[in-house]
């Protein structure tokens, strides 16, 4: 009875909502408003169940776009799509891959992205496995033998289990054997391939030249059942990934000599050129209009999955922090401005635009926060090289509750980050952008432009963790008296390179994309 007693007070007390330190009342109605009336999960299904994936040139990135400035205006926030560029359009449609020989066998894969379509009915033919040569004349006498059939390019991994499930499970031995006979395997077959005078890219364009009708790869994540899921090469026969273990099913019957034959239907549709989008939103300040506070992540995805945590999760962050700043701070002392950035994935094009167009606001950024590695709360913040950015954002953390903070190790001053998400666009043109770096969660084996980054991956409660602390720091941004310094710290020496590290350069997007 005790006993009980305890347990029961103990869960009381820790499903508590989460307690402001701070009396600042926008402070704890921000905090209300995240825990009370959430939107995450259904801006959540709106985006990944019904929008769908979001890769730049489809017509479902445009559909996000508009769904985006919809959300805003019924929250009473002034929103806009701005075109910065054009891109490859290109239409998913129905992939369905079967073997028809000597069993059928309905397979798990799926076209790459701007995939050439094949007919209704698909491409049936004969599978092959790239030959083991000694030099390249030994390759392209091989060649001509591609011709009807389709060809499987990625080595066949010898195991699909993951290595932690090895090392829980596998003797010492066992799991030592394993990893020596892979990287042996994989050393083989990157010397093969170097062999054939081709590499993994320029291999394609060659077995399509020589009439192969389509490229089987697999392009294993490392996880169970995940494989990273990219764009195609071929200009005229299909691409497309196949799971690991049907992959491996497959290239098993053909060295055994089965002769197994595979049905590909992998459709799609070209769409010309179409423009790409930045969806900016926008609350306007009342003191100093002309300074801004950006929230920042970017609205893209590959279309493996649909893009749940690259990044589903940073672009409801940010929404979600929109739309309670509104409710909470509706008459910011600053302009506070989201900007939802297109095809971040093919090189920070969106981001890297507008601050080429928009040198105005630029200059006049008090700070920027992004967010783009996954559905994990916030660990850690880095001061990315600007000498006093612990000044101003230690007095902003000092808001947030410490529930939050206590999990957040932040760097000071830091580094400048040279590429990898958008904050570093900002960056580069000396404005103070920082990146508010997630927890893992498997991140990069699982979800990671993989065929398994989907809503189910998401955890909510880190995403509202999220949405809280960048709604504070927004709110704190906004009222703070002094205009954040960006003065730039002496950069270390790059122990890689026994060089003084140098500032990131500014560089232009690619608005003429997908050629
Ligand atoms: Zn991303």
């Amino acid at each position: 009875m005790k006993t009980m007693l305890k347990v029961c007070f103990f869960l009381l007390l820790s499903s508590t909502v989460m307690v402001a330190q701070s009396k600042d009342p926008v402070v704890q109605n921000i905090i209300k408003e995240a825990t009370e009336n959430s939107q995450l999960e259904k801006l959540g299904h709106e985006l990944m169940d019904v929008v769908g994936p979001r890769l730049v040139g489809t017509p479902q990135m445009k559909q996000a776009n508009d769904w985006a400035v919809a959300k805003y205006q019924s929250w009473g926030i002034s929103a806009r799509n701005e075109k910065w560029g054009e891109w490859r359009g290109w239409e998913r449609g129905i992939t369905h891959i079967d073997m028809v020989y000597p069993r059928v066998q309905s397979l798990k894969g799926t076209q790459l992205a701007w995939n050439p379509s094949t007919k209704k009915k698909g491409v049936e033919a004969e599978l092959v496995v790239l030959p083991t040569v000694e030099n390249k004349a030994e390759f392209e006498k091989w060649l001509p033998s591609v011709k009807g059939k389709f060809v499987m390019i990625s080595m066949n991994q010898p195991t699909g289990r993951p290595d932690y499930n090895w090392e829980e499970f596998a003797t010492e031995k066992s799991f030592e054997k394993m990893k020596k006979d892979r990287a042996d395997q994989t050393r083989a077959w990157r010397k093969n391939m170097s062999n054939t005078g081709y590499n993994g890219r320029t291999i394609i364009d060659a077995l399509e030249n020589a009439g192969a009708v389509g490229i089987v790869s697999s392009r294993w994540s490392n996880g169970f059942g995940v494989n990273k899921i990219f764009s195609a090469r071929t200009k005229n026969i299909p691409t497309v990934d196949l799971e690991l273990e049907d992959y491996g099913m497959l290239y098993r019957m053909v060295e055994y000599g089965d002769k197994p034959r595979i049905n590909i239907v992998a459709m799609s549709k070209e769409l010309g050129k179409v423009p790409t989008f930045n969806t900016i939103g926008e609350i306007k300040g009342t003191e100093k209009p002309d300074e801004y506070i950006i929230l920042s992540a970017h609205f893209d995805s590959w279309d493996g999955g649909t893009g749940a945590t690259d990044n589903g999760t940073g672009t409801l962050v940010m929404m979600e922090a929109m739309r309670i700043l509104k409710k909470v701070y509706p008459n910011p002392k600053r302009t506070i401005l989201v900007g939802h950035w297109g095809s971040e994935e093919q090189g920070l094009n969106g981001s890297r635009a507008f601050v080429e167009d928009h040198p105005e606001i630029v200059k006049n950024i008090q700070a920027s926060f992004n967010q783009d590695n996954g559905t994990g709360r916030v660990v850690n913040i880095s001061g990315q090289g600007f000498l006093h950015a612990y000044d101003y954002l230690g007095r902003w953390l000092a808001a947030v509750p410490s529930e939050i903070t206590n999990e957040i190790k932040t760097t000071f001053p830091g580094v400048p980050g040279g590429g990898g998400s958008d904050y570093a666009s900002f960056v580069a043109a000396g404005a103070p952008a920082f990146s508010l770096s997630s927890l893992s969660w498997s991140y990069w084996n699982y979800t990671w432009h993989t065929n398994r980054d989907t809503y189910d991956k998401i955890v909510f409660d880190d995403v509202r963790n999220n949405a809280i602390l960048t709604a504070i720091l927004t709110y704190m941004a906004s009222e703070d008296p002094e205009t954040t310094s960006r003065e730039k710290s002496v950069l270390p020496i790059n122990p890689r390179t026994g060089k003084q590290r140098s500032w990131p350069t500014k560089r232009s997007p690619n608005r003429n994309g997908g050629n």
